[in-house]
């Protein structure tokens, strides 16, 4: 899956004209793949924060290989016991001995805590400052690693487990420079009951749950699944032991039929602007055999771009009809407080975008339309906590290898494809395993967010 300049770079000729040009030499993302240890490492701990025991217990589950290498796979730092700045030297020391130790794809992962759920302003100060740190360290870090920051709020114990096992495994290559907070529902919002546990007590009381197929029993429908990221968003719902209902419109049919019969879902024909789009879908995931839906991917998606003054007005409209208005009306529907479609601990994931945070010329209207995605998942996730216990967040992909990048121009292209800390585009994989991610029961504490899957992209940083 290696690009032309990968590939270029990775040989003796152009691994050699690299170094002496100064050029960057994008590494070869390890990828997981069923069957793969569920964590890389070694994984080296320290820190002493709140977090150690329920950190130590989670490595053990995961089976990690823990302790000191000299090549660790993982550098885990729990800063929540960090009260001050002054504090921050312990960290500072930590990684200042081994960063460079670090195995090529390698994790770093650094537990805080919310800066507004400190217990006072030094510690938010302190907090705050781990941002900037973890950072800096995915901009520094080479070979293919990657640096995260996960906030964890104090009133949320046991909720981890998804989390980690995440960000400390090959499923999360393309994620970097992110911090993502856990247990920031509101308070007044009901926590979700199966998700409120740890996912291996989920194990431990439904005896046909299982990391391998966390998703097993799961309804979930993808738009746009015939091609690209929905395609692979199914594909990976599935091997989570999810039925998908792959959804595209009838342009698409061949293809979705294909991309359905490989996932032993059903594929549905429909144009997610029609009118008919909310009774049609209502009645499909009526019928006695699906009941509702558990997981929503709202994941198609459509360009047309030009700068402002030279895009007519269908160009505006298709955009926002298709990526925004389309993803209002079907979340009504599946949060209609009468007769809901999203089953109680549903999810739904919107699929937004880094041009929603950092704007693109040429793309006011799809700009618009992503940014819209990011206020939507803000705006619902207390109501899909407090009428379902479920959760509502987005993914914001960077660039990504498909058909939708592949026609952009080729120098734009290239810059796209580099102006990162991973110096290459991401795979729809890398999308759909943050989209697993988020569905998966253990990730219930997660609401109202949106995951950057970018490789660190410089836009919108
Ligand atoms: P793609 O063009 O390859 O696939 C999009 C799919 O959506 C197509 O199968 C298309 O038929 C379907 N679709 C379009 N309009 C539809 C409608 N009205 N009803 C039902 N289905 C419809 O695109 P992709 O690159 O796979 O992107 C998927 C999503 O990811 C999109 O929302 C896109 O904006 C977003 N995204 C992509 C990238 C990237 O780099 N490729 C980056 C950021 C965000």
């Amino acid at each position: 899956m290696a690009d032309r300049y990968q590939k270029f770079t990775s040989g003796a000729v152009g691994g050699f004209a690299a170094r002496r040009l100064g050029l960057p030499r994008p590494e070869l993302l390890r990828r997981f793949r069923p069957g793969d240890r569920a964590l890389v490492g070694p994984v080296l701990t320290a820190g002493g924060g709140r977090l150690g025991k329920e950190l130590a217990a989670v490595l053990e589950a995961a089976g990690a290989e823990t302790g000191p290498a000299a090549s660790p796979g993982a550098l885990v730092f729990d800063a929540t016991g960090l009260t001050e700045s002054a504090e921050l030297a312990r960290m500072y020391g930590f990684f200042h001995d081994r960063i460079r130790t670090l195995a090529p794809c390698g994790r770093v992962l650094i537990l805080g805590t919310p800066p507004d759920r400190t217990g006072s302003a030094r510690e938010a100060v302190a907090q705050k400052a781990i941002e900037g740190f973890v950072r800096s360290v995915g901009k520094e870090l080479r070979r293919g690693a990657t640096a995260n920051l996960l906030q964890v709020a104090p009133d949320a114990p046991g909720a981890i487990e998804s989390a980690v096992r995440f960000l400390l495994s090959a499923r999360s290559a393309y994620v970097s420079g992110q911090v993502l907070a856990l247990g920031t529902v509101p308070a007044h919002s009901a926590e979700p009951a199966a998700s409120a546990a740890a996912a291996s007590s989920l194990a431990s009381t439904d005896p046909t749950w299982s990391w391998e197929k966390p998703l097993a029993g799961r309804k979930a429908v993808v738009t746009g699944a015939a091609r690209g990221i929905g395609a692979v968003i199914a594909r990976t719902l599935a091997r989570d032991g999810a039925f998908v209902l792959c959804v595209d419109v009838p342009g698409q049919a061949a293809a979705l039929t294909d991309v359905a019969a490989a996932v032993r879902g059903e594929a549905m024909e429909l144009d997610i602007t029609s009118a008919t789009a909310v009774p049609a879908l209502g009645a499909r995931l009526r019928r006695e055999d699906l009941g509702g839906v558990d997981l929503f991917v709202h994941n198609a998606g459509v360009t047309r771009d030009k700068t402002l003054g030279r895009m007519d007005r269908t160009q505006w409209d298709t955009v926002l009809d298709v990526n925004l208005r389309a993803v209002e009306t079907l979340t009504a529907a599946l949060l209609d407080p009468a007769d809901p479609l999203l089953r109680p601990g549903g999810r739904i994931v919107c699929t937004s975008s880094i041009n929603g945070i950092a704007g693109a010329a040429g793309q006011t209207n799809y700009a618009a339309s992503k940014a819209g995605l990011i206020g939507l998942v803000q705006a619902l996730a207390p109501r899909v906590a407090d009428q379902l216990g479920g959760t509502v967040n987005a993914v914001a992909p960077g660039f990504i290898e498909t058909r939708m990048t592949a026609a952009v121009p080729l120098f734009v292209r290239e810059a796209g494809r580099r102006m990162n800390s991973l110096r290459q585009g991401g795979q729809p994989i890398d999308v759909a395993e943050a989209v697993a991610f988020l569905a998966a029961p253990g990730s219930g504490r997660i609401n109202g967010q949106t995951l950057r899957v970018c490789g660190q992209s410089l836009l919108g940083a």
